[in-house]
């Protein structure tokens, strides 16, 4: 029989609004994670009760509490530290934005909040049919509260336990009529395929292909938040790559894959996706994999455009940069290699493996010895050789552009051959130079 586990916090946060006599629920994506037997990485609670009434409640209780979004009706308790997202059930207005309701209105009835939602796997909620009746004795536990299923007042009004079962994502009411509300649910779907591993029902599929002009309207920080959770997933992505090109989502998330030629390292788009299952699942070597196609410069733009950290943004037009350097197979070259690139050399190299299939075993030959020469400390920079620009000017007179242009001569020698970085030996190399 299956159980789940709820956190203390929850449960206290649960206990003090249905003690006030309102119903307590833990709904959407806290509920579906913890019934696939997965802890949720937040909880979300909704309730009757206004937001007002929830921060009197709540601080009258000794918690502190943050107005989040008074306006949506959403307040955030404090609760050992651990913050908890309470909402009001719910009505949405019309939405005129492709993105945000014009107005939200609260209700009584939980079937309106559900009915709001995206998936039904999102729209399930959950209730302790008995905690009003507990006393705070019982809320002591340490290790939270185990409980069957089967004693939760679950709330399932869209058949989202039997989408979970089968392995489906389905919008909730009419697909069209929902992801044209707020197309972000567009790209929402297709990460919630990804990290759970489902399907999308039929409807739901072609919704997403008739809706995705909506995605024009949703901005690039949001598109980019998907892409970016998509591709972090640890299960494998590819399925996922696939049904944004089935339902024509490129143009509005990553054009680059349409635009630009991949066929210089793939056959077709097919072993692209899977080739980026290969790769760790780190979105900025996922990324630069998709945008092989095109070179730094176009990788940078690409990234720009998503409004991406500047972090990222090195990181994935370096990789991308880097496809093409032929790949290291002496220490020397991987020295090089890796002072060319610095931090961004085994990315890089993940990368380039993903992109030369025939080279993989190279690649891997590569990496280990990048580990090795890191591990041992090799001299990979200026800085780290052993001798700096004050002894060569004190000991060798040089002067200005020499002392920079020499210690670069020094560096390269010293990538060729480690032995070499030794003070007397790079003083005369440089005298005799
Ligand atoms: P995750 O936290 O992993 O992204 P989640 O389902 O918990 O998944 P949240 O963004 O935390 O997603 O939202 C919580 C719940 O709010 C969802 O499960 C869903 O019921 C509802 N929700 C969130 N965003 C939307 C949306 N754009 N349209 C409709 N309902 C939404
Ligand atoms: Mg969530």
């Amino acid at each position: 029989m299956s159980k789940i586990t709820i956190p203390n916090q929850i449960i206290r946060a649960l206990w003090l609004l249905e003690k006030e006599g309102f119903p307590a629920y833990i709904v959407g994506g806290s509920l579906r994670d913890a019934l696939l037997g997965k802890s949720p990485h937040d909880w979300d609670v909704t309730t009757p009760a206004l937001p007002d009434r929830m921060l009197e409640i709540f601080t009258a209780a000794g918690h502190a509490t943050i107005p989040t979004g008074l306006a949506h009706g959403t307040v955030t308790v404090l609760i050992d530290h651990a913050p908890i997202e309470c909402t009001t059930y719910r009505v949405d207005g019309e939405y005129t934005d492709a993105r945000h309701p014009d107005s939200v209105r609260f209700t009584d009835r939980i079937a309106d909040d559900l009915a709001r939602r995206d998936f039904t796997v999102n729209a399930m909620a959950c209730r302790l049919p008995h905690i009003a009746k507990w006393n705070e004795n019982e809320l002591a536990l340490s290790q939270g509260l185990t409980v069957s299923v089967d004693e939760l007042e679950i709330v399932d009004l869209y058949g989202g336990r039997e989408d979970l079962a089968r392995g489906v994502i389905r919008c909730v009411g009419d697909p069209a009529t929902r992801l044209t509300e707020d197309a972000l649910r567009i790209l929402r779907g297709v990460r919630f395929c990804v990290q759970l591993g489902f399907s999308p029902d039929p409807a739901t599929e072609q919704a997403l292909f008739d809706c995705r002009a909506g995605l024009s309207h949703i901005s690039a920080e949001r598109i980019a938040t998907e892409l970016t959770r998509t591709l972090a997933c640890p299960l494998p992505c590819a399925d996922g790559l696939r049904l944004m090109s089935r339902t024509g989502l490129w143009q509005y998330v990553l054009p680059e894959i349409e635009n630009n030629n991949i066929s210089k390292y793939f056959d077709n788009e097919e072993s692209l996706f899977n080739a980026v299952d290969t790769l760790p699942n780190r979105p900025e070597l996922r990324l630069a994999l998709l945008l092989c196609g095109t070179d730094a410069k176009g990788a940078k733009a690409a990234c720009g455009r998503l409004k991406l950290s500047n972090k990222t943004t090195d990181a994935v037009s370096a990789y991308v940069g880097a496809i093409d350097r032929p790949c290291p197979k002496t220490d020397a070259n991987v020295r090089r290699y890796l002072a060319a690139l610095g931090v961004h050399a085994e990315g890089a190299l993940c990368v380039a493996a993903a992109c030369h299939a025939k080279e993989k075993a190279n690649y891997e030959t590569a990496l280990a010895r990048a580990d090795l020469i890191r591990a041992r400390g090799d001299c990979l920079a200026i800085c780290d050789l052993a001798v700096d620009g004050s002894m060569l000017m004190s000991e060798l007179g040089l002067r200005g552009r020499e002392v920079g242009e020499m210690l670069a001569r020094l560096l390269d020698v010293v990538l060729e051959d480690e032995t070499k970085n030794e003070k007397e030996i790079l003083l005369r190399i440089a005298g005799e130079t």
